[in-house]
């Protein structure tokens, strides 16, 4: 067999998940919360798998649900989209970023990433034929250098992926940073790729850049979120891309040949919950920065040394002071097992890792007794 993804194997997040299982650790490593999401909108599952919404939902989506992140992009960005024309409800984020990636990549194009880079992005585009072009951002602050961009465009430059707040350093670019990225690609044939699915974590009162609120830019991309990360229930897998109608349509001729639609029961519960509790959203930053505040202040006490997170639920720390020797891997792995805190390392994110990075990723979309826990292990040592 020639394989099609020769550098693929298991995903950091797998093994890092099935490590915390295997030795008791508490899981900070793969981001998901140890809570539920709000029991209305558990309970609207169930209501409408017994009210009968059981069969296919319409391709593009429940039209209830696309309603719903119409009104949302509306009055959070400013910005009027067609919920026929625009917006498709697709099984996950991360089925989303694969058919916007196979909509318009073909083979030879180029696309240029940011390192630390999202895991999915690449293996999409290489099943495309497409090729990554990975820039690293600038450290401490993991910011882009813009001079590098603008070199690394090319003829065969297609796509470009932003993810803003970034998984996994948390960093966040502002809309003077989407100025800047329209004005290199303002006469050129490239499409952006905007990953915003913690569109709704930002903290310290900072506002989202989202490509939706910047009108030039909006027009060649395609914008994806997660109702997982929002509404506390990943295992659910829904998310959209909201995208222009010329755009959408074409995202569209994939998406229905990846899986047509999404799970319909989910899409009733959403477009319902979402209806009901718009607070939902603007509550968000505020019970996510309280968690990022809590580890942070008890991390404070410990040998890592971080800055915190702008957005996301990942707080990066340094442990240059504790196992200066250890690269990132091995760091994660000694975590585990011998203090009971699962984490990620990031270095799994570059093609090329900063050779003196010593960072590792926690997720603190997690219980407070998880986070004191952790806290108190991570201090231990
Ligand atoms: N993009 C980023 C940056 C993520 O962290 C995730 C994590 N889950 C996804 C996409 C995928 O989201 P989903 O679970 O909805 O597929
Ligand atoms: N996005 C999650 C993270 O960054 C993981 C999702 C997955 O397991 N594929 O931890």
């Amino acid at each position: 067999l020639i394989s099609k993804l020769p550098n693929v194997g298991t995903t950091i997040f797998t093994t890092m998940s099935q490590l915390a299982a295997q030795t008791g650790a508490l899981n900070l490593s793969q981001g998901f919360p140890d809570f539920d999401g709000p029991d209305a909108l558990r309970e609207a599952v169930g209501r409408h798998v017994m009210a009968g919404h059981n069969q296919y939902a319409p391709m593009t989506g429940l039209p209830a649900l696309r309603d719903q992140v119409a009104i949302k992009v509306a009055s959070l960005y400013g910005r009027q989209v067609s919920a026929d024309s625009e917006v498709t409800i697709t099984p996950g984020a991360t089925q989303a970023i694969f058919c916007a990636i196979h909509a318009v990549i073909r083979p030879g194009d180029e696309v240029i990433v940011f390192d630390p880079c999202y895991d999915s992005y690449e293996p999409a585009m290489e099943l495309a034929g497409g090729l990554c072009i990975h820039q690293p951002l600038s450290l401490p602050d993991f910011t882009i250098d813009w001079q590098k961009l603008a070199d690394a465009i090319t003829p065969r430059t297609r796509m470009i992926v932003l993810n803003t707040p970034h998984n996994p350093s948390g960093a966040l670019i502002d809309l003077a940073d989407l100025d800047r990225l329209a004005s290199l690609i303002r006469d050129k044939d490239i499409y952006l790729l905007s990953d915003e699915v913690y569109e709704h974590l930002v903290f310290d009162g900072h506002e989202h850049a989202s490509v939706l609120r910047h009108e030039e830019l909006y027009q060649r991309a395609f914008v994806v979120s997660s109702f997982g990360k929002t509404y506390h229930v990943t295992g659910w897998k829904t998310g959209y891309v909201v995208a222009p109608a010329a755009l959408s349509t074409e995202l569209r001729k994939v998406h229905q040949y990846v899986s047509f639609t999404g799970v319909t029961p989910l899409q009733w519960a959403l477009a319902e919950f979402m209806a009901a509790h718009p607070e939902h959203l603007s509550e968000l930053a505020g019970f996510y920065q309280a968690k990022r505040d809590l580890f942070c202040d008890l991390l404070a006490e410990s040998r890592f040394s971080f800055t915190r997170a702008a957005g996301t639920y990942f707080q990066l720390a340094d442990y240059s002071e504790i196992r200066p020797e250890l690269d990132d891997v091995a760091m994660s792995q000694w975590l585990t097992r011998e203090h009971g805190v699962a984490t990620i390392p990031i270095s799994v994110f570059y093609q090329t890792p900063p050779a003196e990075s010593r960072l590792v990723r926690f997720c603190f979309a997690k219980r407070e007794e998880t986070l004191r826990q952790a806290a108190e292990r991570l201090c231990a040592i």
